[in-house]
């Protein structure tokens, strides 16, 4: 079965694309690059209340973030169930491990 590392690489790889492929600035008060550079902070609740709301504000309007948000979504997700699964069974292991990169390919579709 493909290990932690290897999925990790996926999951980076995809990063580095998405990263790449965004845009400058939507022209909003808060540049794409500072709502990117904060997604993990928001995400994990870390952020003033003032500029949790300007992420917020943000993802709902721009179309270059929103989909990299849904992506971090997916990640850290990820990331708490993989605490789980560690301690799963082999077999079921694989199982989940597979359901969860089934779900992440079937969302890049067009
Ligand atoms: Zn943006």
């Amino acid at each position: 079965m493909a290990g932690t590392r290897t999925l990790f690489r996926i999951f980076y790889d995809r990063e580095r694309k998405s990263r790449a492929m965004s845009g400058p600035n939507y022209g909003d008060e808060l540049p794409c690059d500072a709502v990117i550079e904060r997604i993990y902070e928001f995400l994990d609740g870390e952020l003033t209340s003032e500029v949790d709301a300007k992420i917020r504000d943000h993802l709902g309007k721009c179309r270059t973030c929103y989909p990299h948000f849904r992506h971090e979504e997916v990640f850290l997700r990820f990331l708490e169930q993989r605490a789980q699964i560690e301690k799963a069974p082999p077999s079921l292991r694989r199982r989940i491990f597979q359901k969860l990169l089934d779900d992440e390919i079937d969302r890049d579709e067009p």
